[in-house]
């Protein structure tokens, strides 16, 4: 910014009381009403009048107005939102430990995963927003936007009453506002027991991907550790590479968080008619190297042992807070405490997807989502109420999702959708073939529903369903002899609700 235009928007900033400094030159409301206390108006005040120059000075020197850490899904369609909003050209910079433009992440066990033959997703192909019918963010799209990325250059600390960060480089760089997007890290076998033996996998990002496919090329025998969605991904996915498949988990079944055990019993019963082998209620002793020093089989705790070449480990994952702990944490949900406008409790500081613990209005509780649903419209909720008058309160409907077996030649594709909260009773209707559902009544209210290769205009009625939450009549619900029809029963408490 040139000498005179700092001047005058200084002027201009200092007659609007209660500001608060972002960086040299910038001045905004405090955050009473929107996130930054920024209505439409003030906005043009505080950012429109010295903006051609500011731009200018904001990619030559080291004071950024917005700086984003992290460079996955919830960074991608924030910087679409800022885009939206005229507010990215030269105002934002990415800082993203990934050599990689943000992509979406689901498809590093979806599509990627396929074998070579098989059509496997790759980059650009899935780059944000592609995954929700929005532009594909190129490395090129961004430097069109006057985006300022860094790759490959994580922040290691935060200075909060200097605002600047230090990045592994060494780079500073001062901002005015901070979103923080940095996700989780996918949980690790301690090293002791052999959790970075070669041929151990974690699956949390491309680099992780490619190194799975480069050892299943030469595998023969997988071992999954885990049973949730990432577990059952992997192990469709080595179904089309014919590998010799056990998954492995100390459960007594699949996607224990959600299925209930019946509904879990159908996905298992599919998998094993496809050769996939399970150890349930299994925990892992210790990983053993063979000569050569790479992984060769599994010691369980109750002293069996599975042989294998290749593991891959879906244990969960842990949000990526440092080194932003000081900027509060939620000790429950851990991840960064924000209210319902991605706020933390420093003024100026954000954070969103993954790591964020914010507040779920619906249940009435703190939560934490890792689903990609959530890192899309909490990018889009903080970034709009950072740059417009929405003062709102995220309102989140909880929706998973997951697809298996989507590869050429598959005789059979499974897709689930679940929305809402899987507490009371479960009635679960349908034989799984073709489809199947399961309804979630609490106190006579359909709380949650999860369905099984439904159509596209019976996927849309479950966030309907599950948003309202009408009461059923459980004993028809019950005695449905379809999916179809017990559809049709919770759409006529729905409607006949809406017509009240
Ligand atoms: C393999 C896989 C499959 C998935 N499948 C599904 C699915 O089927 N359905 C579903 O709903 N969800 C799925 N998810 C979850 C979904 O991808 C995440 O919820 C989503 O990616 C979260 O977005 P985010 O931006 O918060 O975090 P991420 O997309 O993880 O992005 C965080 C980024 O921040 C970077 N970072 C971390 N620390 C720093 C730092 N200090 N400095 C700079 N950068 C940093 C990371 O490297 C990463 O690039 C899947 C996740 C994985 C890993």
């Amino acid at each position: 910014m040139s000498p005179a235009a700092r001047f005058s928007s200084r002027k201009v900033m200092a007659s609007v009381s209660n500001a608060v400094s972002l960086k040299p030159g910038l001045f905004l409301r405090r955050p009473e009403s929107s996130a930054l206390g920024l209505t439409p108006r003030r906005a043009s005040i505080g950012l429109g009048c010295f903006r051609r120059s500011y731009v200018a000075a904001a990619f030559a020197n080291e004071n950024r107005e917005f700086v984003i850490v992290g460079g996955g899904n919830a960074a991608g369609y924030a910087a679409w939102t800022f885009v939206e909003h005229g507010m990215a050209d030269g105002r934002l910079c990415i800082v993203s430990k990934e050599a990689h433009a943000p992509y979406e992440r689901p498809a590093l066990t979806k599509g990627y995963l396929f074998p070579l033959d098989k059509k496997p997703a790759r980059l650009p192909g899935f780059h944000t927003c592609v995954g929700s019918g929005g532009e594909r963010q190129t490395a090129e799209w961004y430097k069109e936007k006057g985006i300022e990325m860094f790759y490959e250059d994580p922040v290691t600390s935060i200075d909060i009453d200097k605002q600047t960060l230090t990045t592994d480089s060494g780079k500073l760089l001062k901002y005015g506002a901070l979103i923080i997007a940095t996700g989780c890290t996918a949980s690790r076998l301690p090293e002791k027991i052999g959790g970075n033996l070669t041929g151990v996998h974690y699956i949390r990002d491309v680099g992780d991907a490619n190194s799975l496919i480069s050892s299943w090329e030469k595998a023969k025998k997988l071992v999954v550790v885990g049973g949730g969605y990432i577990g059952m991904e992997v192990a469709a996915a080595a179904v089309a590479w014919k590998l010799d498949t056990t998954i492995i988990f100390p459960e007594n079944h699949l996607l224990q968080r959600l299925f209930t055990p019946s509904l879990a019993q159908r996905y298992e019963e599919f998998y094993q008619d496809r050769g996939v082998k399970f150890m349930k209620g299994a925990s892992v002793k210790h990983l053993e190297a063979g000569s050569d020093g790479r992984v060769c089989s599994v010691k369980l705790e109750d002293g069996s042992t599975i042989e294998a070449d290749t593991i891959v480990v879906g244990i969960g994952a842990k949000p990526a807070v440092g080194p932003f702990e000081r900027v509060g944490l939620n000790a429950l949900a851990g991840g960064i405490q924000v209210d319902g406008q991605f706020r933390t409790k420093i003024p100026g500081i954000f954070a969103i997807g993954d790591v964020a613990a914010f507040p779920l209005k619906m249940y009435d509780r703190i939560a934490r989502v890792e689903h990609v649903d959530h890192a899309r419209r909490s990018a889009q909720h903080c970034a709009k109420s950072i740059l417009s008058s929405q003062t709102h309160i995220y309102d989140y409907l909880p929706y998973f999702y997951s697809r298996v077996f989507e590869y050429e030649g598959s005789p059979r594709k499974l897709w689930w959708q679940f929305f809402g909260d899987n507490v009371g009773e479960a009635i679960e209707v349908g034989s799984f073939d073709p489809k199947i559902a399961t309804f979630w009544v609490d106190s006579g209210k359909l709380k949650g529903v999860l369905l099984e290769s439904g159509n596209p205009e019976e996927f849309q009625l479950l966030p309907k369903l599950a948003r309202s939450q009408p009461t059923v009549n459980i004993t028809k619900l019950r005695n449905a002899s379809s999916v179809e029809e017990a559809l049709e029963i919770v759409q006529k408490s729905l409607m006949a609700e809406a017509a009240e």
